[in-house]
């Protein structure tokens, strides 16, 4: 298998249970699978949302606050748990993580974006593993504003394939992929396999889906795919529930949707 590299998205209804308590199991099985990749010479990426439901639970709280401050309080809290955890299952496997927060003037002003660019060289070059999240407790704008640049880490981890020129992005969600109709109200929905080209008919059927418990739907997928294929990164969605799928992914079998890069 030709040597890659690769960025994995993993949502928060992914990564955390009802109450938003940490899905340690998930977690552990994500840990170990992307070590294996490391190990056999790729250089993997982790972008991982979660911050704000993990801090939720921890902090003892009965449900997400509206209020924005409370919520940069709880992304701050649940960080600090979420890279404690990485840190620990990936150590286990003999790999070491560096986080990486962002906002969007990081990637936006040019000398900000260079220096980002010049630290993930430098932790991929030196066999580390990047675990990425939006800067929560900072970027004061973003869980605010009802058009979010980079949704539910959706469009976050596309601009950092791109920054990081990687072969490939996966999303692993609480959903298989894109299906040719709404699979919660139609039985009969079709999983779409591969996805040449992103046409208007593509983008309707994104519309009007969500997530459970992440801010991002079908749409921010879609936006995300858009921005990868156009700039030359496969993209795919798969289900998280089961990280092997990453395995099967990288060996080219039909898992989830695989939007083909445009050059
Ligand atoms: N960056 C957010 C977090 O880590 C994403 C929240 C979400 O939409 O799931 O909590």
């Amino acid at each position: 298998m030709e040597k890659q590299r690769i960025v994995v998205k993993v949502g928060t209804s992914t990564l955390t249970g009802e109450n938003g308590a940490p899905s340690l199991r998930t977690i552990d099985k994500l840990a170990q699978v992307l070590s294996a990749l490391h190990n056999e010479g790729n250089q993997v990426i982790l972008v991982s949302s979660g911050a704000i439901a993990v801090g939720v639970n921890k902090m003892r709280l009965s449900f997400k606050p509206a209020d924005v401050c409370m919520k940069q309080a709880a992304a701050a809290v649940g960080q600090c748990e979420l890279i404690h955890i990485y840190d620990k299952c990936f150590g286990e496997y003999g790999n070491i993580v560096g986080q990486i927060l962002l906002a969007p003037e990081d990637i936006a002003v040019k000398v900000k974006r260079r220096n980002l660019r010049n630290t993930f060289e430098a932790l991929l070059e030196n066999g580390m593993i990047p675990v990425v999240n939006e800067n929560d407790s900072v970027s004061h704008a973003e869980i605010e504003s009802d058009k979010k640049v980079f949704g539910d880490n959706d469009m976050l981890s596309a601009i950092v394939a791109n920054l990081c020129e990687a072969n490939r992005l996966i999303i692993l969600s609480d959903i298989e992929g894109l299906y040719d109709s709404n699979p919660h109200e139609n039985k009969d929905a079709r999983l779409i396999h591969r996805v040449p080209e992103i046409t208007d008919e593509i983008r309707q059927l994104g519309a009007g889906t969500s997530s459970n418990r992440g801010t991002g739907g079908m749409v921010t997928k879609l936006e995300a795919a858009e921005y990868a294929v156009n700039h030359g990164i496969d993209m795919h969605i798969a289900h998280g529930s089961d990280p092997s799928n990453i395995y099967r992914i990288m060996e080219g079998e039909a898992v989830g949707t695989h939007f083909v890069r445009r050059y």
